[in-house]
C-alpha cells in the first residue's frame, strides 16, 4: 500500500488552501480532484466578491472566518500579484418600509466589527447617480477578485512546497483504522494510506463522507442543492460599486457585482434542485428584471443574457436557518486525522485561507 502524510479531497478554493497550508506546515500532501483540472465546482461560479463580514450570526464560524479570511485574502491578493480590487459595496433599502431591515444588517456589521457607513438617498445617489433608493449602507472593504488566479497562486505555492494534485481522481471508499485513512480512487480497492484526511468536496463533502467506513452515520448532514443563476447585462455597467439588495431567506438577493473589466452581472437567484445541473434557463428572466429595477428603475428591456450558474452546498433545508459552516475534527467525530467541511457556501471563496488555518490548528 502507498504512505502519503496527508490526503485533501476537493481541489476548489478551499481545498487548494488546505493543501498549500499543510504543505506550508510542512507535511507531505496529495490532492484528488476527481474533475480533470482544479477549480471547476463552486469555486468557478460565484460572484467573486470578497465579502467584508457584514451578515453571519456573531460568534459564527462565517462571522470570524469571514473577517480573518478578508484579511488574509487582501494580503495574499497583494503579495502574489493576484487581479482584485476593493471596489466597495452599497447594500439599499429599496422603499421605508426596508429600513427596519437595513437597520438590522447595520447591527449585525457592528457587533461583527465590520465597517459601515449609513447613507441617506442624497448620500447614496451623490455616489450611484442611477440608484433608487430609500438609504444604503456603505461597505468600504468589500472588493472583487479573480478567483481562477487565486486558485493557481494557491496551487503554486502548495506545489512549491512538494504538494501534489492528481486530476481524474475521484475518491469512492475509504475505511478508517487504527488512526489512518485507506483510500480508493476511482473505483479501485483501497490502495492509499494516510495519517491525515481533509474532505474539501464542496457540495459532494456528505456524500464523500457517506463513503468512508468507520464514520457514524449521524456525524454526516444531509446535502440540498441550491442553484443560483447570473445573468450579465449588455453593455456598460451603470454603477462603479457592487450593490445589493436587503438578504432575503435564501440569500444575499439578486445583487449586482462586477468582474475586473467592470462588466456587470446579476445574481444568483435561489432554485432549490435535486442535482448539479449548471445550464441557465432564460424564463428566469423576469424576476431578474422585477428585482433589479427595485434598485435600478433605468434597467432596459432585453439588456440582459443568461451568464452562469453556481450550486451552494446547503445543509439546512428549506424553511430553516442558514447553518453555519462545519468544521468537524475528532471532537466531533472521534475519528483521528479525519476533518469534514461541510456547508461551505458564500463566503467560503473569501473564508478559504481563514478555514484552511484553522484546519491546520485543528489538526496540531
Ligand atoms: C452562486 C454562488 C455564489 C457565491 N458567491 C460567493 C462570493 O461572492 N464570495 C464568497 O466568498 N463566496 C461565494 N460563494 C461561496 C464559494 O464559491 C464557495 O464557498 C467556495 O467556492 C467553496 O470552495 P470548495 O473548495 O469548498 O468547493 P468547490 O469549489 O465546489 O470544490 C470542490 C471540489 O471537490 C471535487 N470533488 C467532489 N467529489 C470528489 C471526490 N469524490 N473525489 C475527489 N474530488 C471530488 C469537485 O470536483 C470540486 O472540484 C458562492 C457560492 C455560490 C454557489
Amino acid at each position: 500500500m502507498d504512505q502519503v502524510d496527508a490526503v485533501v479531497v476537493g481541489a476548489g478554493v478551499v481545498g487548494l488552501a488546505v493543501a498549500r497550508q499543510l504543505a506550508l506546515a510542512g507535511r507531505e500532501v496529495l490532492i484528488l480532484e476527481a474533475a480533470a483540472r482544479f477549480g471547476t465546482g463552486a469555486s468557478a461560479r460565484n460572484s467573486e466578491v470578497i465579502h467584508a463580514g457584514i451578515y453571519y450570526p456573531p460568534g459564527s464560524l462565517k462571522a470570524r472566518l469571514c473577517v480573518r479570511g478578508r484579511e488574509r485574502l487582501y494580503e495574499f491578493c497583494a503579495g502574489r500579484a493576484i487581479p482584485h480590487r476593493r471596489c466597495e459595496k452599497l447594500i439599499v433599502a429599496t422603499t421605508d418600509a426596508e429600513l427596519p431591515g437595513l437597520a438590522r444588517v447595520a447591527a449585525t456589521a457592528q457587533a461583527n466589527g465590520v465597517e459601515l457607513t449609513r447613507l441617506d438617498r442624497a448620500a447614496a445617489q451623490a455616489l450611484e447617480p442611477q440608484l433608487s433608493c430609500a438609504a444604503a449602507l456603505h461597505s468600504p472593504l468589500t472588493g472583487i477578485i479573480d478567483s481562477q488566479a487565486c486558485m493557481l497562486a494557491l496551487l503554486g505555492d502548495a506545489e512549491s512546497r512538494g504538494a501534489s494534485l492528481a486530476c481524474g481522481s475521484a475518491l469512492t471508499r475509504v475505511v478508517l483504522s487504527d488512526g489512518a485513512a485507506l483510500i480508493g480512487v476511482n473505483g479501485a480497492q483501497p490502495a492509499l494510506r494516510a495519517r491525515t484526511l481533509v474532505n474539501c468536496a464542496g457540495v459532494q463533502a456528505p456524500q464523500v463522507a457517506r463513503l468512508m467506513e468507520g464514520l457514524s452515520p449521524a456525524q454526516i448532514p444531509a446535502a440540498y442543492f441550491v442553484k443560483g443563476s447570473y445573468f450579465a447585462l449588455k453593455g456598460r455597467a451603470p454603477f462603479e460599486r457592487l450593490i445589493y439588495p436587503l438578504p432575503d431567506a435564501g440569500g444575499l438577493g439578486i445583487h449586482l457585482t462586477l468582474d475586473l473589466g467592470s462588466r456587470a452581472r446579476f445574481g444568483p437567484d435561489v432554485e432549490w434542485v435535486d442535482s448539479c445541473d449548471y445550464r441557465v434557463d432564460a424564463r428566469r428572466a423576469p424576476a431578474f428584471y422585477a428585482a433589479i429595477r427595485r434598485y435600478w428603475p433605468a434597467l432596459p428591456d432585453g439588456a440582459l443574457e443568461p451568464a452562469y450558474a453556481g450550486v451552494r452546498p446547503r445543509i439546512s433545508g428549506p424553511g430553516e436557518p442558514l447553518a453555519d459552516f462545519r468544521i468537524d475534527d475528532v471532537r466531533t467525530h472521534g475519528v483521528p486525522g479525519l476533518i469534514n467541511l461541510f456547508g461551505i457556501e458564500s463566503p467560503g471563496l473569501t473564508a478559504s485561507l481563514a478555514i484552511a488555518d484553522e484546519v491546520v490548528d485543528r489538526l496540531r
